[in-house]
């Protein structure tokens, strides 16, 4: 195979999240710097030397592994899915590559000047110092249970997750499910879908469900018939003001009393406070990146706005930057694809010369939400209005709430590019005339 001399070091990419936007990044960006198009455009045309650059990816995340967040629901309700949704890294063919390291840790400062990032490792609680050329804010929200699970290992999440299960399959009295908001009506749904003879009653302090979210009271009504109809009974309108524990030294058993602040009460088997608490993880970063509310303050390039050092070597996508439109995965992957495509301009950009051509986001997001519900999901487009139905929820989910249209979109389950080598192996230190395997132009872009 022939070579193509590239006089430069490999560019250092530093990754804070490897979730969504983060894969979303990484994997677009190493199509980009093999000279492909990137994978969520869709095309397959053959690569372009012209675009090749060498690059290595470090991502930092404080789990072991990728969490499908939106199966959440289903994953604490059954043992099969909580199996599936959350992979190990090392397990992950698409990451397999020279080209890609990962980090278990987590991100706790970064120097935007001298552009390095400091990082707590989740093993041994070491800090230790990683230099790099361009830095992507991915670490999204900070979630609790039961939106996300709190645990950072596979391990540690599967006993927490089968515990929460069993709990709930022994819940004679029911489950009440306390908050009717996206994830609330979704685990209500989940729980009284899997487990058809078991109580779920929902409970909302107003008497419109999804309350808090940027939808047309027509969705909340067609989304609270779906709750209806999936067999969960709701309590709308009441506010809960307290939830007492009670065992039974006798049977060993353990039942709630949720008591509202008219006076009214129910009994439960099980709690689950479904109230969304979440805050963004920028921390790390200085306080000239954030917003009041702790979002990343970027351009439509996603880059940071100007007023942080070096603010076009550091960019954010997903959950944690502040965009318009609701926080989403499809939106946290579209953010990860422009940024990708930026850095790359910037990379050839400082290699060849070239007058970079930026992918700008369009700021006018429209409102759009899909919602499963059992067996049924209820969405608004703008295109399509309202909706709903089987066939809405296997447009939007498919079987097994979207793990496998997210897998597939971000083909994570691909091995990486045959002959890939886009980092200097070579002496550490002596990395300014790399050499990088030309890559054969007939094959298609994966193994
Ligand atoms: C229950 C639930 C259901 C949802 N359903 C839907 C849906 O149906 N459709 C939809 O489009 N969206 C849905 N969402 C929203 C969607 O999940 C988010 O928009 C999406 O996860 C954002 O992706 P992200 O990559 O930005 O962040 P995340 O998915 O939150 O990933 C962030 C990553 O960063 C890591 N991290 C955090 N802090 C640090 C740090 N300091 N250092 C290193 N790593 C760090 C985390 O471990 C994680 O891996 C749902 C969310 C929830 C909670």
């Amino acid at each position: 195979m022939s070579s193509l001399r590239v006089a430069q070091r490999a560019t250092r990419v530093l990754v804070a999240g490897g979730s969504y936007a983060g894969l979303a990044m990484t994997l677009n960006l190493l199509d980009l710097c093999h000279g492909f198009s990137p994978r969520f455009s869709g095309t397959n045309a053959p690569a372009d030397k012209t675009q090749q650059a060498p690059v290595e990816v470090t991502i930092v995340d404080q789990r072991d592994g990728f969490y499908h967040l939106i199966g959440t629901p289903l994953a604490y309700t059954s043992r099969e899915y909580a199996e599936k949704a959350w992979i190990r890294f090392q397990d992950i063919p698409a990451l397999q590559t020279p080209s890609v390291k990962i980090i278990n840790a987590g991100i706790t400062q970064l120097n935007c000047q001298e552009k390095v990032a400091t990082v707590t490792e989740i093993s041994n609680q070491q800090d230790t110092k990683i230099p790099y050329d361009y830095f992507v804010a991915a670490s999204g929200l900070r979630r609790t249970k039961p939106s996300a699970p709190t645990a950072l290992s596979r391990k540690e999440y599967l006993n927490d997750a089968l515990e929460h299960i069993r709990l709930v399959e022994s819940a004679e009295d029911g489950v009440v499910v306390i908050g009717a908001g996206a994830v609330g009506i979704e685990i209500a749904a989940e729980l009284k879908t899997t487990h058809p003879h078991l109580k779920v009653t929902l409970i909302h302090s107003r008497k419109q469900i999804l309350s808090s979210e940027n939808v047309s009271d027509e969705f909340r009504d067609l989304a609270l018939g779906l709750v209806q109809e999936s067999g969960v009974e709701t309590i709308l309108g009441a506010r809960v003001n307290k939830v007492i524990k009670k065992s039974d030294p006798g049977t060993g058993l353990t039942s709630y009393e949720v008591c509202f602040v008219d006076g009214r009460h129910v009994k439960a088997g099980f709690v689950v406070n479904a109230i969304s608490k979440f805050h963004p993880t920028a921390n790390y970063l200085p306080s000239s990146a954030l917003d009041e509310e702790g979002y990343v303050k970027i351009g439509s390039s996603t880059a940071f706005v100007e007023g942080t050092p070096n603010a076009d070597y550091h960019y954010a996508a997903g959950d944690i930057a502040r965009w318009p439109g609701i926080k989403r995965c499809g939106a946290a992957m579209h953010q990860g694809l422009h940024t990708a495509v930026n850095i790359h301009q910037r990379i050839l950009s400082a290699q060849n010369g070239i007058t970079p051509q930026f992918k700008e986001l369009d700021p006018n997001v429209p409102p759009m939400m899909a919602l499963a519900i059992g067996k049924k999901a209820a969405s608004y487009t703008p295109d399509e209005g309202i909706a709903s139905g089987e066939d809405v929820l296997n447009l939007f989910f498919g079987d097994d709430l979207g793990f496998a249209i997210c897998w597939n979109y971000l083909r994570l389950g691909e091995a990486p590019y045959k002959g890939e080598r886009l980092i200097d192996l070579g002496d550490a230190d002596v990395r300014n005339d790399t050499q990088l395997p030309e890559l054969p132009t007939n094959e298609p872009i994966q193994a």
